[in-house]
């Protein structure tokens, strides 16, 4: 993937939050206070419109992914702005300054994303965060590139992993977060950050098939 397939990744996911903002907020009332869809598609569009305007350096994919995680920190409100501002920053800097990315420096970036979202907030998997998604889309990632699979077949296998960890989520209890509050309440919905990460590794497999609109 090259700088302009990163652009198109953002560009891509923002459209997916936007899509889906609706989904992610009622999510996020079920179990929080109703703000993670609003959140985030205001992140996610500064982050695009930043690219777009080349506000900022955006000449090498990571420092695509680096000016996003700008954006979603000092855009996106709430508890996801600094978790997912900081899973891309980390990525950004292990991407470097390369001009193209295969499959494998990506898996490293995926896996500094996760490191550095569980080293700011402190979650462990069953936590019921977004890492219930991120954890299992890295893991199957990883597989997919030890079999051989190329960017395509790697971020596919992310995604499918992704959609299937946030299913996983719906029985688990929130122990981080604001969600923690609501205890047992929290049993029986799907997690809203593990829902909008799904919908981020959608727009990754989308992007690397090369079937973005
Ligand atoms: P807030 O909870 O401040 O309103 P959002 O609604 O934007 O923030 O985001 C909530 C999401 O943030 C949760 O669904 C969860 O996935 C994620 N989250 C919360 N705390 C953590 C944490 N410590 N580690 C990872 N993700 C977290
Ligand atoms: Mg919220």
């Amino acid at each position: 993937m090259d700088t302009s397939a990163f652009q198109a990744w953002v560009h891509e996911a923002s459209l997916l939050i936007t899509e889906h903002a609706t989904r992610l907020t009622e999510l996020d009332s079920a179990i929080g206070d109703g703000d993670h869809g609003i959140n985030l598609r205001r992140g996610f569009q500064a982050a695009d419109d930043m690219i777009e305007k080349s506000e900022s350096d955006t000449e090498t994919p990571g420092a695509v992914l680096r000016t996003v995680g700008r954006a979603l920190i000092s855009k996106t409100g709430g508890a996801s702005g600094p978790i997912y501002g900081t899973g891309f920053r980390q990525a950004g800097k292990a991407l470097g300054d390369v001009t193209e990315v295969d499959a494998v420096l990506l898996g490293s970036a995926l896996e500094a994303a996760f490191n550095g979202i569980q080293q700011l907030g402190a979650a462990q998997l069953g936590d019921k965060t977004l890492l219930d998604a991120l954890g299992p889309a890295v893991v199957a990632y990883q597989a997919a590139v030890g079999e051989g699979g190329d960017l395509a077949a790697a971020t596919r296998a992310a995604a499918d992993a992704a959609e299937r960890g946030l299913a996983e989520t719906i029985p688990m209890l929130a122990r981080k977060g604001r969600a923690s509050y609501l205890g047992e309440r929290t049993i029986g919905h799907e997690d809203p950050g593990a829902a909008s990460t799904a919908l981020i590794m959608r727009a990754l497999a989308m992007v690397a098939a090369g079937e973005t609109s």
